[in-house]
């Protein structure tokens, strides 16, 4: 990790900010899920991961309770992350089709992904104000990236973050409307919204794997222009 990043990140994990998501982080990470009970969960904000000279960006909605709220990494060791990665294998854009643990092995390529939220909120049903606490992380993390040309937003949620922060970063205007597959060029990024790979979603066919495979190879070809 680059030493920018790395100050950056810790600067994250120091954060306690949203009282109501710091007491849930606790509570998640002192009852533990029956399945993990002899590992000690991360319990801290999870901070981005992978290519910081990506092209395409990743962003989904916060940590998992018992996925990067234990690992420490996004979109890892939960059915979430199982399903993401088959599909970034797929597309060819990380190296391994599994992400469980953050000595996996595992590596993006051209490709970065992080969060609207640092800290999972209970029932994934973050606040306004707390997506509003969190944006200046997000903010900075995005203008770090600064080869990005196409962001792929998994969910409404993190859909309208990427909308709202272009358009108080960058006064555009206009109606952006979050739809599976949809896309928008906004000052010279491409936002495409993707239904998020939550088991609710997988388990009600909303999306599926080639669904979402088609969506980043899309996002790779634009990469590639
Ligand atoms: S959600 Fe963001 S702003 Fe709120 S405590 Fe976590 S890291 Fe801090």
């Amino acid at each position: 990790m680059n030493k920018t990043f790395k100050s950056f990140s810790e600067k994250i994990f120091k954060c306690n900010k949203c009282d109501r998501l710091v007491n849930f982080r606790n509570q998640v990470s002192r009852k533990k899920r029956k399945s993990f009970k002899n590992q000690t969960y991360w319990n801290k904000p999870v901070s981005g991961f992978g290519d910081y000279k990506a092209k395409i960006i990743l962003v989904g909605l916060a940590p998992a309770a018992h996925g990067a709220t234990r690992t420490g990494r996004v979109f890892t060791g939960d059915k979430s992350a199982n399903f993401l990665f088959k599909c970034l294998f797929k597309a060819g854009l990380c190296n391994q089709s599994n992400s469980d643990h953050i000595n996996d092995g595992l590596k993006l390529y051209n490709t970065f992904i992080t969060l609207a939220l640092r800290c999972v909120p209970p029932h994934d049903k973050p606040k306004s104000d707390e997506l509003k606490n969190c944006s200046k992380f997000f903010k900075q993390e995005l203008n770090m990236i600064n080869n990005k040309k196409v962001i792929v937003a998994l969910g409404k949620i993190a859909f309208d973050t990427c909308i709202k922060f272009y358009k108080k970063n960058f006064n555009i205007t206009g109606t952006f409307k979050f739809e599976h597959g949809k896309s928008y060029e906004i000052n010279d990024i491409i936002i495409i919204g993707c239904y998020h790979p939550s088991p609710r979603n997988v388990n009600t066919k909303k999306i599926d794997i080639p669904k979402m495979v088609n969506v980043f190879k899309i996002a790779k070809k634009i990469s590639a222009n």
